[in-house]
């Protein structure tokens, strides 16, 4: 085998990398992994749906997630249209419990998932892409070490998560639907979280709502959602005076007063467009992003990552429809993700003379022009 020849190339390796790996590998294609040197550790995406727990065990990883030691949660707590907490119980969900882990284990676990599998991980920090023909595709890359190298695929993945790097590269498009911002700060607790402390909040308050989560046996992830542009001053500021105006939040985060860091990112809802061709396949969030209010981003991750593998193969195997038909099945969940968090945000009527809740208010699910510039997608 010429090692700089490829099936596809993934790029990125994240959750919806790794998904789209494995089956891939497992089917005997050859897969190379690019990865940025670089990997910027925002406490994002720890909280696995039920049916995360399924899709983990057809990739086969399930046992090696459970050696994480992640803190299984039945509980989700919501002040939303009213200010009293009402709780969904979990404890007879057919799929079981929520799982909260730690954001850098998981991804760690996931890249060695892939590794042991055979995937060729290459480090790198330039990436240029140039089509050969309709199913063929060349590489430059500058190594992580500085090294230029060559490579050839026939099918190359973007799994990029939301910068969908290598699709607008490639001339794709990106439709934005709000400029949902998060605000998320790490706690460590000095004492141990007691099991029924283990519950994801997810409290509406007048700007945005807030969602907070134990991640680990002394660790909470607290996360304010609002809209772009945020207002000028320390983030910190912001953050703190928000909390002030929440219930439930405050109350339940330890350590009070104390100095936190606070990194911004963008929870915006986007869609590339197109989702696929048939030697360029996006999954994840490079695809479509969904609002964290969905609590779907990692179970969409793994979803599509396994499903673009599916069509690849098919793809590779010489079908004309397989790629369009995996386009398909994302753009379908994405309008009944649209419609569906339409509905659930028009719900909250006792904030309607506050902006953020003004926007939402309706049922438009059309895209919107980007007005921040603090928003870094
Ligand atoms: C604040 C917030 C909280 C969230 N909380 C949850 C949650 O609790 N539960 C949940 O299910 N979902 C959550 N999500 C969504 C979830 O994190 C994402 O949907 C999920 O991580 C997407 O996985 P991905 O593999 O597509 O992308 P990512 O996890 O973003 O991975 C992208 C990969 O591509 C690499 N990469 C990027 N650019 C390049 C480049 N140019 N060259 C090479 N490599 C590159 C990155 O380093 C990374 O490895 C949250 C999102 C936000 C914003």
């Amino acid at each position: 085998m010429n090692p700089a020849s490829f099936d596809a190339i993934i790029v990125g390796t994240g959750v919806a990398a790794v998904a789209c790996a494995l089956p891939l590998l497992k089917l005997g294609r050859r897969v190379a992994m690019l990865e940025r040197p670089y990997s910027v550790n925002v406490p994002a995406g720890e909280t696995l749906s039920p049916r995360c727990s399924e899709l983990l065990s057809r990739l086969g990883i399930w046992k090696d997630f459970l050696a994480l030691s992640p803190l299984p949660s039945t509980s989700v707590r919501i002040a939303w249209n009213r200010a009293c907490l009402q709780e969904q119980d979990y404890s007879f969900h057919p799929s079981g419990p929520w799982w909260h882990v730690d954001h850098a284990s998981f991804r760690m676990l996931l890249l060695c998932a892939a590794r042991h599998a055979g995937a060729h991980l290459i480090g790198v920090s330039d990436i240029e892409v140039e089509r050969v023909n309709r199913r063929e595709w060349t590489l430059e890359l500058l190594t992580a070490t500085g090294q230029p190298q060559r490579m050839d695929t026939s099918v190359l993945v973007d799994a990029t998560g939301r910068s969908a790097y290598i699709a607008r590269k490639c001339g794709a498009r990106r439709k934005r639907y709000d400029n949902l911002m998060a605000l998320t700060t790490v706690t460590h607790s000095e004492e141990q979280i007691a099991p029924s402390d283990i519950f994801t909040l997810i409290e509406a308050t007048s700007d945005g709502w807030w969602y907070s989560s134990a991640v680990a046996n002394r660790t909470f992830v607290a996360t304010f959602m609002t809209d772009g542009p945020l207002p000028s001053g320390a983030l910190e500021r912001f953050w703190n005076d928000q909390l002030g105006r929440s219930r439930f939040t405050r109350s339940r985060l330890p350590g009070s007063g104390e100095q936190r860091n606070v990194f911004c990112l963008s929870a915006a809802t986007l869609k590339t467009e197109p989702v696929s061709t048939q030697a360029l396949f996006t999954v994840g969030d490079a695809a479509v992003t969904y609002d964290p209010l969905s609590s779907q981003g990692i179970q969409k991750a793994l979803t599509s990552g396994y499903a673009a593998a599916i069509a690849i193969d098919d793809t590779l195997r010489g079908s004309d429809s397989a790629a369009e038909d995996y386009a398909h099945g994302i753009e379908a969940d994405f309008e009944r993700y649209l419609a569906l968090k339409s509905r659930y945000y028009s719900t909250v009527t006792r904030f309607a003379d506050r902006e953020f809740w003004k926007r939402r208010s309706n049922v438009d699910i059309t895209p919107v022009e980007s007005a921040s510039r603090h928003l870094a997608v």
